[in-house]
C-alpha cells in the first residue's frame, strides 16, 4: 500500500529487537494512563466543499505521556490491541467526544456531528451498537451527531455479526463512514449489503493529485460510485489548494487535511463553532 505513513511507528512489531523490559515498562504507562485518563482528544474539521462551511469533526486520541509529551494513536494503538488494553481506551474516547459535543450544544453553540475511529478489533470483540446506545444516553448526546468510522477490513469478516451491528448502529440514527476507502482487500458488493453512509477517500489517493493521472482516475471512480449509491464522499490529507480544485470539480462532497486545518485541541475546536 501507498500510504506508507500508517501502522509503522508502532513502538514494537514483530521481529523487532526489544527488550521485554521496554515492553512492560511501556504496558505499566500505559495501564496507569488509562487508569489516570491520561489521553486527550483532537478535533480534526471536515468542510463543504460547496460552501465551506463546517460539517464535522472528526474526533482523533492523544496520549498525554509522562516521559514523551503528547505521542499519537499510531504510536500506541496497535500496542494497546496487543496487549488487550483497547477496550477501556475506545470507551474513553467515545464517551469524551459525545461529553465534548453535548458540553459544546449546551453552551448554544452551532451543531455539527463527531465522528470517532474504531478499530477492526474494536469492533469484533465490544458489543459495539450496545455501548454506542448507552454513551448517547448517558451523555445526553443526539445520535444524529454521532458518526463511526471503520475500515474496510470490519467489513470482510464475520459478515453476519458486522451486518447485525451495522443494521444497529443505523437503527439508533448514528452515522457510518468507511475509512481509508480503497486501500482494504475490499468487494465492492460490501457497499451495498451494509448500511452506509459515507466513504472517506484514503490520503493515499489524495497526496499525488493532481499531478498523477492515475490517482485522478481512482478518485474520479470513487466519487462517481459513492454518487450513485447514494454516499457521501469526504477526501483525507487534503493538504493543496491544487488538491481542493480538483475534488471541488469532481463533485466530492468534503474535505479534510492540513489546508483546512490540522487536528486541533477542545479549546481551538470551540472557536469553529461560533454561537
Ligand atoms: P485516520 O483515521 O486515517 O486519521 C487521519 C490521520 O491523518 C490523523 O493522524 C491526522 O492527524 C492525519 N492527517 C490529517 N490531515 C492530514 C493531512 O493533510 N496530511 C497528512 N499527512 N496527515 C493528515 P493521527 O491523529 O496520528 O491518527 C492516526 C490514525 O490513528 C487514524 O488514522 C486512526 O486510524 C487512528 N486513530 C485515531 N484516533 C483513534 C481512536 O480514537 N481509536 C482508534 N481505534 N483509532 C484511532
Ligand atoms: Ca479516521
Ligand atoms: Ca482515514
Ligand atoms: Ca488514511
Amino acid at each position: 500500500a501507498k500510504d506508507s505513513g500508517r501502522g509503522n511507528r508502532q513502538f514494537y512489531q514483530p521481529g523487532m529487537n526489544v527488550r521485554a523490559t521496554d515492553v512492560l515498562h511501556q504496558e505499566r504507562l500505559l495501564r496507569e494512563a488509562i487508569a489516570n485518563n491520561a489521553f486527550v482528544l483532537h478535533y480534526q474539521p471536515q468542510i463543504s466543499l460547496a460552501d465551506g462551511s463546517l460539517q464535522g469533526f472528526e474526533a482523533l486520541v492523544r496520549w498525554r505521556h509522562p516521559e514523551r509529551g503528547l505521542v499519537g494513536p499510531d504510536e500506541f494503538i496497535t500496542f494497546s490491541e496487543s496487549r488487550g488494553l483497547i477496550t477501556p481506551i475506545g470507551r474513553w474516547v467515545m464517551h469524551e467526544a459525545c461529553r465534548q459535543l453535548k458540553a459544546w450544544q449546551d453552551e448554544g453553540l452551532a451543531m455539527v456531528p463527531v465522528a470517532v475511529n474504531l478499530s477492526a478489533l474494536e469492533f469484533r470483540q465490544r458489543d459495539v451498537a450496545g455501548e454506542i446506545a448507552a454513551v448517547l444516553h448517558a451523555t445526553g448526546l443526539a445520535p444524529r451527531f454521532l458518526e463511526i468510522e471503520l475500515t474496510e477490513s470490519v467489513l470482510m469478516h464475520h459478515t453476519g455479526q458486522v451486518l447485525e451491528t451495522l443494521n444497529a448502529i443505523k437503527t439508533l440514527g448514528v452515522g457510518v463512514t468507511i475509512d481509508d476507502f480503497g486501500t482494504g482487500y475490499s468487494s465492492l458488493a460490501y457497499l451495498k449489503r451494509y448500511p452506509i453512509d459515507k466513504l472517506k477517500i484514503d490520503r493515499s489517493f489524495v497526496m499525488d493529485t493532481p499531478q498523477s493521472a492515475d490517482d485522478v482516475a481512482i478518485v474520479t471512480a470513487i466519487i462517481q460510485m459513492g454518487h450513485s449509491l447514494q454516499l457521501k464522499t469526504v477526501a483525507e490529507g487534503v493538504e493543496t489548494a491544487n488538491q481542493k480544485d480538483l475534488l471541488h470539480r469532481l463533485g466530492c462532497d468534503l474535505v479534510q487535511g492540513f489546508l483546512v486545518s490540522a487536528p486541533m485541541d477542545a479549546q481551538a475546536a470551540h472557536r469553529w463553532l461560533s454561537p
